[in-house]
Protein backbone atom coordinates (compact mmCIF):
# COMPACT_ATOMS: atom_id res chain seq x y z
CA UNK A 1 0.00 0.00 0.00
CA UNK A 2 1.13 3.47 -1.25
CA UNK A 3 2.45 5.74 2.38
CA UNK A 4 0.07 7.73 1.21
CA UNK A 5 -3.15 6.08 2.00
CA UNK A 6 -4.44 6.69 5.13
CA UNK A 7 -4.41 3.62 7.83
CA UNK A 8 -7.88 2.14 7.99
CA UNK A 9 -8.74 2.46 11.60
CA UNK A 10 -11.40 1.19 13.10
CA UNK A 11 -15.08 1.87 12.17
CA UNK A 12 -16.49 5.61 12.89
CA UNK A 13 -18.89 3.95 15.20
CA UNK A 14 -16.39 2.13 17.10
CA UNK A 15 -14.93 5.27 17.71
CA UNK A 16 -17.84 7.19 18.49
CA UNK A 17 -18.78 4.53 21.24
CA UNK A 18 -15.74 4.36 22.59
CA UNK A 19 -15.47 8.34 23.08
CA UNK A 20 -18.82 8.29 24.38
CA UNK A 21 -18.14 5.61 27.21
CA UNK A 22 -14.97 7.54 28.39
CA UNK A 23 -16.41 11.34 27.84
CA UNK A 24 -19.21 9.75 30.70
CA UNK A 25 -16.49 8.76 32.37
CA UNK A 26 -14.32 11.90 32.23
CA UNK A 27 -17.54 13.88 33.11
CA UNK A 28 -17.18 16.05 29.99
CA UNK A 29 -20.97 14.20 29.51
CA UNK A 30 -23.27 14.11 32.36
CA UNK A 31 -26.22 15.84 34.35
CA UNK A 32 -24.25 18.79 34.82
CA UNK A 33 -22.79 19.24 30.86
CA UNK A 34 -26.10 17.34 29.40
CA UNK A 35 -25.15 18.40 25.64
CA UNK A 36 -21.74 18.39 23.82
CA UNK A 37 -20.34 18.20 20.14
CA UNK A 38 -17.25 15.93 19.82
CA UNK A 39 -14.81 15.74 16.49
CA UNK A 40 -12.51 13.03 15.92
CA UNK A 41 -8.95 14.50 15.17
CA UNK A 42 -7.74 11.32 13.69
CA UNK A 43 -10.68 10.74 11.49
CA UNK A 44 -10.13 14.38 10.53
CA UNK A 45 -6.68 13.72 9.07
CA UNK A 46 -7.69 10.44 7.40
CA UNK A 47 -10.47 12.86 5.67
CA UNK A 48 -7.86 14.34 4.42
CA UNK A 49 -5.77 12.19 3.60
CA UNK A 50 -8.33 10.66 1.46
CA UNK A 51 -9.15 14.08 -0.36
CA UNK A 52 -5.47 14.81 -1.04
CA UNK A 53 -4.74 11.23 -2.52
CA UNK A 54 -7.68 11.34 -4.94
CA UNK A 55 -5.69 14.83 -6.46
CA UNK A 56 -2.63 13.75 -5.80
CA UNK A 57 -2.02 12.70 -9.56
CA UNK A 58 -2.16 16.70 -10.39
CA UNK A 59 0.58 18.43 -8.58
CA UNK A 60 -0.50 22.09 -7.24
CA UNK A 61 -4.12 21.38 -6.17
CA UNK A 62 -5.38 23.89 -3.39
CA UNK A 63 -7.42 22.25 -1.36
CA UNK A 64 -9.14 24.80 0.78
CA UNK A 65 -11.87 24.21 3.94
CA UNK A 66 -15.28 25.61 3.74
CA UNK A 67 -14.94 27.38 6.94
CA UNK A 68 -18.75 27.42 7.68
CA UNK A 69 -18.61 23.81 7.85
CA UNK A 70 -16.89 23.70 11.16
CA UNK A 71 -16.42 27.13 12.44
CA UNK A 72 -13.87 26.47 15.31
CA UNK A 73 -10.48 27.33 15.51
CA UNK A 74 -8.85 24.37 16.90
CA UNK A 75 -10.76 22.31 14.35
CA UNK A 76 -9.33 25.03 11.34
CA UNK A 77 -5.67 24.62 13.05
CA UNK A 78 -6.22 21.00 12.51
CA UNK A 79 -7.26 21.42 8.91
CA UNK A 80 -3.73 23.80 8.10
CA UNK A 81 -1.34 21.60 9.86
CA UNK A 82 -2.93 18.43 7.59
CA UNK A 83 -1.76 20.79 4.79
CA UNK A 84 -5.56 22.64 3.76
CA UNK A 85 -6.35 25.81 2.81
CA UNK A 86 -9.47 27.73 3.92
CA UNK A 87 -12.62 28.83 1.89
CA UNK A 88 -14.13 31.98 4.01
CA UNK A 89 -16.99 33.93 3.72
CA UNK A 90 -17.14 37.01 6.05
CA UNK A 91 -15.05 38.88 7.93
CA UNK A 92 -15.72 37.15 11.11
CA UNK A 93 -14.75 33.49 8.77
CA UNK A 94 -11.93 35.57 7.86
CA UNK A 95 -10.16 36.44 11.14
CA UNK A 96 -10.95 33.33 12.83
CA UNK A 97 -9.11 31.45 9.42
CA UNK A 98 -6.28 33.80 10.31
CA UNK A 99 -6.22 33.18 13.80
CA UNK A 100 -6.29 29.29 12.98
CA UNK A 101 -2.94 29.83 11.27
CA UNK A 102 -3.71 30.35 7.13
CA UNK A 103 -1.71 31.74 5.16
CA UNK A 104 -3.45 34.71 3.46
CA UNK A 105 -2.05 32.76 0.04
CA UNK A 106 -4.16 29.70 1.21
CA UNK A 107 -7.72 31.58 1.91
CA UNK A 108 -10.49 32.09 -0.63
CA UNK A 109 -12.61 34.36 -0.08
CA UNK A 110 -16.47 34.02 -1.34
CA UNK A 111 -19.23 36.13 -0.49
CA UNK A 112 -21.98 37.24 -2.63
CA UNK A 113 -22.30 40.14 -0.35
CA UNK A 114 -18.63 41.53 -0.14
CA UNK A 115 -18.36 45.38 1.28
CA UNK A 116 -15.78 47.93 -0.24
CA UNK A 117 -14.26 47.51 3.13
CA UNK A 118 -13.93 43.37 3.22
CA UNK A 119 -12.81 43.73 -0.72
CA UNK A 120 -9.82 46.37 0.63
CA UNK A 121 -8.74 44.15 3.85
CA UNK A 122 -8.66 40.73 1.11
CA UNK A 123 -6.77 42.81 -1.73
CA UNK A 124 -4.41 43.92 1.35
CA UNK A 125 -4.20 40.61 2.80
CA UNK A 126 -3.08 38.76 -0.18
CA UNK A 127 -6.09 36.74 0.01
CA UNK A 128 -7.85 34.92 -3.40
CA UNK A 129 -11.35 36.60 -3.83
CA UNK A 130 -14.00 35.47 -5.91
CA UNK A 131 -16.37 38.12 -7.41
CA UNK A 132 -20.12 36.78 -7.08
CA UNK A 133 -21.18 39.25 -9.79
CA UNK A 134 -20.29 42.00 -12.70
CA UNK A 135 -20.95 44.62 -10.06
CA UNK A 136 -18.46 43.15 -7.87
CA UNK A 137 -16.02 43.21 -10.44
CA UNK A 138 -16.43 46.34 -11.23
CA UNK A 139 -15.99 47.24 -7.64
CA UNK A 140 -12.80 45.17 -6.71
CA UNK A 141 -11.19 47.01 -10.23
CA UNK A 142 -11.97 50.50 -8.53
CA UNK A 143 -10.47 49.23 -5.24
CA UNK A 144 -7.51 47.14 -6.24
CA UNK A 145 -3.78 48.41 -5.85
CA UNK A 146 -1.56 47.78 -9.01
CA UNK A 147 0.17 44.50 -8.43
CA UNK A 148 -2.28 43.68 -5.82
CA UNK A 149 -1.13 39.88 -4.73
CA UNK A 150 -4.43 38.30 -4.61
CA UNK A 151 -5.38 36.22 -6.99
CA UNK A 152 -8.87 37.32 -8.16
CA UNK A 153 -11.66 35.10 -10.10
CA UNK A 154 -15.16 35.50 -11.01
CA UNK A 155 -17.62 33.03 -9.91
CA UNK A 156 -20.32 31.92 -12.22
CA UNK A 157 -23.56 29.53 -12.44
CA UNK A 158 -23.98 26.70 -15.10
CA UNK A 159 -27.81 26.66 -14.12
CA UNK A 160 -27.29 22.85 -14.89
CA UNK A 161 -30.51 22.54 -12.54
CA UNK A 162 -31.22 21.23 -8.95
CA UNK A 163 -30.64 18.71 -6.64
CA UNK A 164 -33.09 16.94 -4.16
CA UNK A 165 -33.10 19.95 -1.73
CA UNK A 166 -33.89 23.19 -2.82
CA UNK A 167 -32.30 25.39 -0.34
CA UNK A 168 -28.93 23.63 -1.27
CA UNK A 169 -28.65 24.08 -4.63
CA UNK A 170 -26.84 26.82 -5.98
CA UNK A 171 -26.88 25.80 -9.68
CA UNK A 172 -30.63 26.27 -10.67
CA UNK A 173 -31.56 29.13 -13.13
CA UNK A 174 -32.39 31.70 -10.36
CA UNK A 175 -29.84 30.95 -7.69
CA UNK A 176 -28.29 34.04 -6.46
CA UNK A 177 -24.94 33.06 -6.79
CA UNK A 178 -22.19 33.70 -9.98
CA UNK A 179 -22.99 35.23 -12.85
CA UNK A 180 -25.58 33.30 -14.74
CA UNK A 181 -24.00 32.06 -17.49
CA UNK A 182 -27.25 30.46 -19.43
CA UNK A 183 -29.21 34.16 -19.12
CA UNK A 184 -29.14 36.02 -22.89
CA UNK A 185 -25.52 38.06 -23.39
CA UNK A 186 -24.15 36.66 -20.26
CA UNK A 187 -21.54 34.64 -21.49
CA UNK A 188 -20.58 37.61 -23.98
CA UNK A 189 -20.30 39.49 -20.85
CA UNK A 190 -18.33 37.70 -18.96
CA UNK A 191 -15.67 36.96 -21.50
CA UNK A 192 -15.68 41.06 -22.04
CA UNK A 193 -14.74 41.09 -18.44
CA UNK A 194 -11.89 38.85 -18.57
CA UNK A 195 -10.81 41.23 -21.61
CA UNK A 196 -11.28 44.52 -19.69
CA UNK A 197 -9.46 43.30 -16.89
CA UNK A 198 -5.85 41.06 -17.09
CA UNK A 199 -6.02 41.02 -13.54
CA UNK A 200 -8.89 38.40 -13.83
CA UNK A 201 -7.26 35.08 -14.26
CA UNK A 202 -9.25 32.69 -12.43
CA UNK A 203 -13.44 31.08 -12.61
CA UNK A 204 -14.91 29.54 -9.66
CA UNK A 205 -18.40 27.72 -9.45
CA UNK A 206 -20.22 25.92 -6.65
CA UNK A 207 -22.59 24.01 -7.84
CA UNK A 208 -24.43 23.00 -4.76
CA UNK A 209 -23.93 20.78 -1.78
CA UNK A 210 -25.93 18.14 -0.02
CA UNK A 211 -28.84 16.25 -2.12
CA UNK A 212 -26.89 17.18 -5.75
CA UNK A 213 -25.57 14.07 -7.34
CA UNK A 214 -21.91 13.06 -8.84
CA UNK A 215 -23.36 14.09 -12.13
CA UNK A 216 -24.99 17.51 -11.98
CA UNK A 217 -21.59 18.42 -9.97
CA UNK A 218 -19.39 16.94 -12.96
CA UNK A 219 -21.55 18.63 -15.34
CA UNK A 220 -21.43 22.46 -13.39
CA UNK A 221 -17.55 21.99 -13.32
CA UNK A 222 -17.79 21.17 -17.05
CA UNK A 223 -19.35 23.91 -17.79
CA UNK A 224 -17.04 26.12 -16.16
CA UNK A 225 -14.00 24.40 -17.54
CA UNK A 226 -15.74 24.71 -21.22
CA UNK A 227 -15.90 28.56 -20.16
CA UNK A 228 -12.66 29.05 -19.29
CA UNK A 229 -10.79 27.19 -22.26
CA UNK A 230 -13.36 29.63 -24.39
CA UNK A 231 -11.78 32.87 -22.53
CA UNK A 232 -8.43 32.06 -22.87
CA UNK A 233 -9.20 31.11 -26.86
CA UNK A 234 -11.45 34.07 -27.47
CA UNK A 235 -8.31 36.39 -25.91
CA UNK A 236 -5.99 34.72 -27.28
CA UNK A 237 -3.88 34.26 -24.15
CA UNK A 238 -3.73 32.11 -21.15
CA UNK A 239 -4.97 34.59 -18.54
CA UNK A 240 -7.24 32.15 -16.88
CA UNK A 241 -4.35 30.56 -14.50
CA UNK A 242 -6.61 28.52 -12.29
CA UNK A 243 -10.19 26.82 -11.97
CA UNK A 244 -12.15 26.36 -8.33
CA UNK A 245 -14.54 24.29 -8.39
CA UNK A 246 -16.22 24.13 -4.78
CA UNK A 247 -17.45 21.76 -2.89
CA UNK A 248 -20.16 19.96 -2.20
CA UNK A 249 -19.54 15.96 -2.26
CA UNK A 250 -22.45 15.13 -0.57
CA UNK A 251 -22.53 12.66 2.41
CA UNK A 252 -24.57 9.73 3.49
CA UNK A 253 -26.31 9.76 6.93
CA UNK A 254 -27.28 6.53 6.94
CA UNK A 255 -24.45 4.62 7.74
CA UNK A 256 -20.88 4.34 8.79
CA UNK A 257 -19.85 4.03 5.06
CA UNK A 258 -18.30 7.06 3.04
CA UNK A 259 -19.65 7.00 -0.24
CA UNK A 260 -19.58 8.36 -2.59
CA UNK A 261 -15.72 9.03 -1.70
CA UNK A 262 -13.25 11.63 -2.73
CA UNK A 263 -11.49 9.04 -5.01
CA UNK A 264 -14.69 8.22 -6.76
CA UNK A 265 -15.54 11.98 -7.16
CA UNK A 266 -11.98 12.61 -8.64
CA UNK A 267 -12.98 9.70 -11.34
CA UNK A 268 -16.06 11.37 -12.08
CA UNK A 269 -14.43 14.44 -12.41
CA UNK A 270 -12.18 13.27 -14.95
CA UNK A 271 -14.34 11.48 -17.05
CA UNK A 272 -16.50 14.52 -17.16
CA UNK A 273 -13.90 16.64 -17.89
CA UNK A 274 -10.03 15.05 -18.96
CA UNK A 275 -8.84 18.47 -19.65
CA UNK A 276 -9.19 19.66 -15.89
CA UNK A 277 -5.90 17.32 -14.98
CA UNK A 278 -3.43 17.54 -17.79
CA UNK A 279 -1.82 20.76 -15.58
CA UNK A 280 -3.09 23.86 -17.70
CA UNK A 281 -4.82 25.20 -14.46
CA UNK A 282 -3.87 24.92 -10.67
CA UNK A 283 -7.17 23.65 -9.37
CA UNK A 284 -8.69 24.72 -6.17
CA UNK A 285 -11.56 22.77 -4.47
CA UNK A 286 -13.67 23.89 -1.47
CA UNK A 287 -15.13 21.07 0.49
CA UNK A 288 -17.00 21.59 4.06
CA UNK A 289 -19.37 18.62 4.78
CA UNK A 290 -17.38 15.72 3.07
CA UNK A 291 -14.66 16.33 5.31
CA UNK A 292 -16.06 17.10 8.76
CA UNK A 293 -19.40 15.14 8.82
CA UNK A 294 -18.31 11.99 9.72
CA UNK A 295 -15.73 13.13 11.85
CA UNK A 296 -17.96 14.38 14.82
CA UNK A 297 -20.75 13.24 16.99
CA UNK A 298 -23.29 15.15 19.73
CA UNK A 299 -23.64 13.31 22.80
CA UNK A 300 -26.79 14.34 25.07
CA UNK A 301 -28.21 13.39 28.19
CA UNK A 302 -31.95 11.76 28.33
CA UNK A 303 -33.70 14.31 31.28
CA UNK A 304 -37.24 12.52 30.76
CA UNK A 305 -39.40 10.08 28.85
CA UNK A 306 -43.39 10.73 28.95
CA UNK A 307 -45.38 8.62 27.01
CA UNK A 308 -48.46 10.93 24.87
CA UNK A 309 -51.29 9.92 22.20
CA UNK A 310 -49.69 6.47 22.58
CA UNK A 311 -46.19 7.68 21.63
CA UNK A 312 -42.96 7.47 23.89
CA UNK A 313 -41.17 10.64 24.22
CA UNK A 314 -37.63 11.13 25.30
CA UNK A 315 -37.04 14.37 25.90
CA UNK A 316 -33.14 15.68 25.88
CA UNK A 317 -30.74 18.12 25.24
CA UNK A 318 -29.97 17.80 21.70
CA UNK A 319 -32.48 19.89 20.01
CA UNK A 320 -33.22 22.85 17.37
CA UNK A 321 -30.16 24.64 18.89
CA UNK A 322 -28.08 22.41 17.68
CA UNK A 323 -29.51 20.58 15.21
CA UNK A 324 -31.56 23.49 13.40
CA UNK A 325 -31.56 21.99 9.98
CA UNK A 326 -32.75 18.33 11.23
CA UNK A 327 -35.75 19.77 13.64
CA UNK A 328 -37.01 22.28 10.91
CA UNK A 329 -36.49 20.00 7.96
CA UNK A 330 -36.60 16.44 8.78
CA UNK A 331 -36.91 14.90 5.77
CA UNK A 332 -34.00 16.90 4.38
CA UNK A 333 -31.27 16.27 7.01
CA UNK A 334 -32.49 12.82 9.13
CA UNK A 335 -29.75 12.18 11.60
CA UNK A 336 -28.49 8.51 13.19
CA UNK A 337 -29.52 8.34 16.55
CA UNK A 338 -28.13 6.14 19.44
CA UNK A 339 -29.11 4.65 22.39
CA UNK A 340 -26.74 4.79 25.35
CA UNK A 341 -26.81 3.57 29.11
CA UNK A 342 -25.64 5.91 31.90
CA UNK A 343 -22.19 4.56 31.70
CA UNK A 344 -21.77 5.26 28.33
CA UNK A 345 -22.49 2.26 26.90
CA UNK A 346 -24.36 1.34 23.65
CA UNK A 347 -28.24 -0.35 24.86
CA UNK A 348 -29.10 -3.53 23.43
CA UNK A 349 -32.94 -4.63 24.52
CA UNK A 350 -36.36 -4.74 22.66
CA UNK A 351 -36.43 -1.75 20.51
CA UNK A 352 -39.34 0.43 20.58
CA UNK A 353 -40.83 3.80 18.10
CA UNK A 354 -39.72 6.38 20.07
CA UNK A 355 -39.58 10.42 19.55
CA UNK A 356 -36.28 12.21 20.30
CA UNK A 357 -37.21 15.61 21.38
CA UNK A 358 -35.16 18.78 22.39
CA UNK A 359 -35.63 21.04 25.39
CA UNK A 360 -36.68 23.91 23.14
CA UNK A 361 -39.97 25.27 23.86
CA UNK A 362 -41.81 24.85 20.42
CA UNK A 363 -43.31 21.62 19.75
CA UNK A 364 -41.45 20.86 16.51
CA UNK A 365 -38.07 20.23 18.52
CA UNK A 366 -37.90 17.13 17.73
CA UNK A 367 -34.56 15.12 16.33
CA UNK A 368 -35.80 11.71 15.64
CA UNK A 369 -39.37 11.25 14.70
CA UNK A 370 -40.81 7.32 15.42
CA UNK A 371 -37.54 6.01 15.73
CA UNK A 372 -37.45 2.07 16.80
CA UNK A 373 -34.80 2.41 19.49
CA UNK A 374 -33.66 0.23 22.88
CA UNK A 375 -36.06 2.19 25.36
CA UNK A 376 -34.33 5.43 26.48
CA UNK A 377 -34.72 6.22 29.91
CA UNK A 378 -33.83 9.25 32.41
CA UNK A 379 -29.91 9.03 32.66
CA UNK A 380 -29.48 7.51 29.37
CA UNK A 381 -27.71 9.24 26.35
CA UNK A 382 -28.47 9.74 22.86
CA UNK A 383 -25.71 9.90 20.44
CA UNK A 384 -26.52 12.11 17.13
CA UNK A 385 -23.56 10.92 14.36
CA UNK A 386 -22.09 12.81 11.36
CA UNK A 387 -22.49 15.73 13.03
CA UNK A 388 -19.57 17.20 12.55
CA UNK A 389 -20.09 19.43 10.09
CA UNK A 390 -22.81 22.70 10.77
CA UNK A 391 -24.33 20.82 13.67
CA UNK A 392 -22.62 21.93 17.19
CA UNK A 393 -20.43 24.27 15.11
CA UNK A 394 -23.04 26.14 13.81
CA UNK A 395 -25.40 26.69 16.73
CA UNK A 396 -28.61 29.06 17.40
CA UNK A 397 -28.86 30.88 20.05
CA UNK A 398 -33.04 30.22 20.42
CA UNK A 399 -34.27 29.93 24.28
CA UNK A 400 -31.19 31.75 25.26
CA UNK A 401 -29.87 27.76 24.80
CA UNK A 402 -26.14 28.33 25.97
CA UNK A 403 -23.23 26.91 22.65
CA UNK A 404 -22.26 23.85 24.15
CA UNK A 405 -18.69 22.90 24.34
CA UNK A 406 -17.25 20.84 21.68
CA UNK A 407 -13.99 18.37 22.75
CA UNK A 408 -11.82 16.86 20.50
CA UNK A 409 -10.83 13.43 20.77
CA UNK A 410 -8.42 10.38 19.66
CA UNK A 411 -8.66 6.76 20.06
CA UNK A 412 -5.59 4.07 20.59
CA UNK A 413 -7.07 0.88 19.96
CA UNK A 414 -9.56 -0.55 17.94
CA UNK A 415 -12.26 1.17 19.45
CA UNK A 416 -13.93 -2.65 20.61
CA UNK A 417 -12.82 -1.84 24.60
CA UNK A 418 -9.64 -1.51 26.33
CA UNK A 419 -8.90 1.45 24.43
CA UNK A 420 -7.62 4.51 25.54
CA UNK A 421 -9.29 7.49 24.54
CA UNK A 422 -8.10 11.10 24.54
CA UNK A 423 -9.85 14.30 24.85
CA UNK A 424 -8.83 18.20 24.39
CA UNK A 425 -11.22 21.28 24.64
CA UNK A 426 -12.03 22.75 21.29
CA UNK A 427 -14.50 25.32 22.54
CA UNK A 428 -15.68 26.01 25.85
CA UNK A 429 -19.82 25.82 26.74
CA UNK A 430 -21.41 29.24 26.79
CA UNK A 431 -21.82 30.96 30.21
CA UNK A 432 -24.42 32.41 31.12
CA UNK A 433 -22.55 35.66 32.25
CA UNK A 434 -22.22 35.58 27.98
CA UNK A 435 -25.38 34.78 27.25
CA UNK A 436 -26.86 37.78 29.32
CA UNK A 437 -24.33 39.95 27.56
CA UNK A 438 -25.53 39.05 23.69
CA UNK A 439 -28.81 39.33 25.05
CA UNK A 440 -27.94 43.27 25.88
CA UNK A 441 -28.05 43.25 29.48
CA UNK A 442 -24.89 46.38 29.29
CA UNK A 443 -27.87 48.27 27.69
CA UNK A 444 -29.98 46.98 30.31
CA UNK A 445 -31.74 50.65 30.90
CA UNK A 446 -31.83 52.16 27.40
CA UNK A 447 -35.39 51.84 26.74
CA UNK A 448 -36.04 53.60 29.41
CA UNK A 449 -35.05 56.78 29.10
CA UNK A 450 -36.22 56.59 25.31
CA UNK A 451 -39.28 58.20 25.15
CA UNK A 452 -39.58 61.63 22.97
CA UNK A 453 -42.82 62.35 24.00
CA UNK A 454 -43.80 64.57 26.74
CA UNK A 455 -44.51 63.07 30.01
CA UNK A 456 -41.97 60.59 29.72
C1 LIG B 1 -20.87 26.10 1.52
C2 LIG B 1 -19.87 26.27 0.45
C3 LIG B 1 -18.91 25.28 0.22
C4 LIG B 1 -18.88 23.97 0.98
O1 LIG B 1 -19.97 23.18 0.68
P1 LIG B 1 -20.04 21.67 1.25
O2 LIG B 1 -21.34 21.17 0.77
O3 LIG B 1 -19.99 21.78 2.74
O4 LIG B 1 -18.88 20.94 0.69
C5 LIG B 1 -17.96 25.53 -0.74
N1 LIG B 1 -17.96 26.68 -1.47
C6 LIG B 1 -18.90 27.63 -1.28
C7 LIG B 1 -18.83 28.86 -2.10
C8 LIG B 1 -19.88 27.46 -0.33
O5 LIG B 1 -20.82 28.40 -0.15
Amino acid sequence: MPLTSPAPGPPSSARVAAAVRHAVGAGLLGESRPVAGFIDADGVRDSVAALQDAFAATPGVLHTFAAKAASLVPVLRLLADSGMGCEVASPGELRIALDAGFAPSVIVLDSPAKTRDEIRQALALGVTLNADSLDEVHRIDSLRPRGAPSVIGMRVNPQVGSGSIGAMSTATATSKFGVALRDPGARKRVVQAFADHSWLTQLHAHVGSQGCSLELIAAGVAETYRLAEEINETLGTRQITSIDIGGGLPVNFDDDSVRPTFAAYAAALRTAVPGLFDGRYRLVTEFGRSLLAKNGFIGALVEYTKDAGGRRVALTHAGAQIATRTVFMPEAWPLRAGAFDAEGRPKGGPLLVQDVAGPCCFAGDVIAHARKLPELQEGDFVVLYDTGAYYFSTPWSYNSLPRPAVYGFSVAGDGSGGDAVRFAPVRDAQSLDSIAEESGAGHADSLLALGLRSGR
